[in-house]
């Protein structure tokens, strides 16, 4: 282990290069020493460098396949004929919703990847677009999910639909808005917001085990893919705030795995649980049909 003289010394030689090779607005990752991928100030350069080695090559590559993925997933969910739903029209639109939610946080996140080493500029506008897509992806699905969770207390529903509303309307108006935001929210505390937007949803999950029961909720009620979910998204923030592996072996992932290829799989993983247990939730309510429990 290094003496505190040498690991400040260190640091600081770090920050000297860094000062040296990259510009002040760059996002540099500190644990990465060979391939980060350097400010190219034309978006010709920008999109041709992620077919190179770098630490953008999987970021960049994960979510487009994601992207594509999703599409393919909603144009062969929209095959579903009229007669599989017990209410086309409402059931449809939170569905189409959801994926679209789920297409633009994939997308603008390609995006963010591919321009956001051209100028400082460029930057803060991806980042602007990849933050406004990622309350897209984790807002939507919670409309189609509430609607067949709370399918027969249209009160809870309604009440429950509506902060998530407020919440996302706010978070996109906070987002486009408010600059300073951008600049002073960094990495570790958008991690932290996202903890605690995961947290929030806690209560919500508990209605639901409490309500139905826990052993019900989990298999009969095909919430053990809304906990599957939540692993993958609670793994996801882990891996983004602790730079795991590149923190722990300096230098030796610098592109294919590092910490936000990971983060990446892994949320792209949570979005797409989460979109199958709003899809195992419209069938099992459509195998029941209108029959509510007397609570
Ligand atoms: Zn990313």
């Amino acid at each position: 282990m290094l003496a505190n003289g040498k690991s400040g010394a260190c640091s600081r030689l770090k920050r000297d290069v860094k000062i040296a090779y990259y510009p002040e607005w760059y996002p540099v990752n500190d644990h990465i020493t060979l391939y980060q991928r350097h400010s190219k100030p034309c978006v010709w350069t920008c999109a041709r460098s992620c077919c190179e080695r770098n630490s953008e090559l999987t970021c960049v590559w994960t979510h487009l396949m994601g992207f594509l993925f999703t599409l393919q997933g909603f144009r062969l969910f929209m095959q579903k004929p009229d007669d599989d739903f017990l209410h086309p029209g409402e059931e449809r639109f939170l569905f189409i919703l959801m994926f679209v939610g789920a297409s633009c946080c994939l997308g603008f996140s390609t995006i963010y990847h591919v321009i956001f080493s051209h100028s400082e500029p460029y930057y803060n506008a991806a980042l602007r677009i990849d933050l406004c897509g990622i309350v897209l992806g984790t807002n939507t699905p919670w409309y189609t999910w509430i609607y067949y969770s709370f399918y027969c207390e249209r009160g809870i529903q309604i009440i429950l639909m509506t902060l998530i509303a407020i919440c996302g309307i706010a978070a996109l108006y906070l987002l486009t808005t408010c600059s300073s935001l951008l600049r002073e929210c960094m990495a570790k505390q958008r991690a932290m917001i996202a903890s605690a937007v995961f947290t929030l949803t806690f209560p919500v999950y508990a209605m639901v085990f409490y309500r139905d029961g826990f052993m019900f909720a989990l298999h009969d009620g095909c919430q053990r893919w809304g906990i599957l979910a939540f692993a993958f998204g609670i793994s996801a923030v882990v891996i983004y705030c602790s730079k795991i592996p590149e923190s722990l072996y300096s230098g030796r992932y610098d592109y294919l795995i590092g910490s936000h290829a990971i983060f990446h799989v892994l949320s792209a993983s949570c979005l797409w649980i989460t979109m199958y247990n709003c899809m195992a939730l419209q069938e099992r309510r459509f195998e029941i049909g209108e029959i509510c429990p007397k609570y």
